[in-house]
């Protein structure tokens, strides 16, 4: 078993990515190693294998990658969460703020059918907009959200205060 601070070795902290003052964290040395990312394949099921949902729905574009392993690992469907404009079909969205202006995240209108159970994965929990967005858009759906599972948690950003109705897990923690 590696412990959380053994993986935090297998994150890179890219200052002033991308723009002054962020410290990006980049999963990709994780991901390259066969051993890690399987290992944090596991942590991310753990919680959520006893009782697995029906779907996995995940957060463009890094929270596709463990998202789709993490739902075949618990035998679930798999549903994309994109930015505006991406999916070709028939969508549902929900926006957000940012620092300065709001984004949208979409989802296919019948990715979900109502009274579904729904885990929502996403590889960093920074100030909670993107996850809490997630949120009310599976539950648009009516969609029954079991939880919200992240690789990483920027504790110090306090995202975690925007998601108090929902169960969040993380396996990081900075
Ligand atoms: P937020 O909405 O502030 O919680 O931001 C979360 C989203 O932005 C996630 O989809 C992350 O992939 C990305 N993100 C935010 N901050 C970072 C960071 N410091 N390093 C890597 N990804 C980040």
């Amino acid at each position: 078993m590696t412990t959380p601070e053994e993986l935090k070795q297998y994150v890179r902290d890219v200052p002033d990515y991308p723009q002054k003052g962020i410290i990006f964290r980049d999963i990709t040395p994780l991901l390259g190693d066969r051993r890690i990312f399987a290992e944090v394949v596991g942590l991310m099921s753990k919680a959520w294998a006893a009782r697995p949902p029906d779907l996995v729905a995940a957060i463009e574009a890094r929270g596709f990658i463990p998202g789709s392993a993490i739902a075949v690992k618990l035998g679930c469907g798999f549903v994309p969460i994109r930015k505006t404009g991406k999916l070709p079909w028939t969508t549902v969205m929900e926006s957000y703020e940012l620092e300065y202006g709001t984004d949208s995240l979409e989802v296919h209108s019948d990715a979900i059918q109502p009274g579904q159970s729904v885990l929502i994965v996403d590889d960093v929990l920074a100030t909670g907009g993107t996850a809490s967005a997630a949120v009310r858009l599976m539950r648009k759906l009516g969609a029954d959200v079991v939880g919200v599972q992240v690789l990483i948690e920027l504790g110090y950003l306090e995202g975690r205060k925007r998601l108090q109705d929902v169960k969040l897990v993380s396996e990081i923690v900075y």
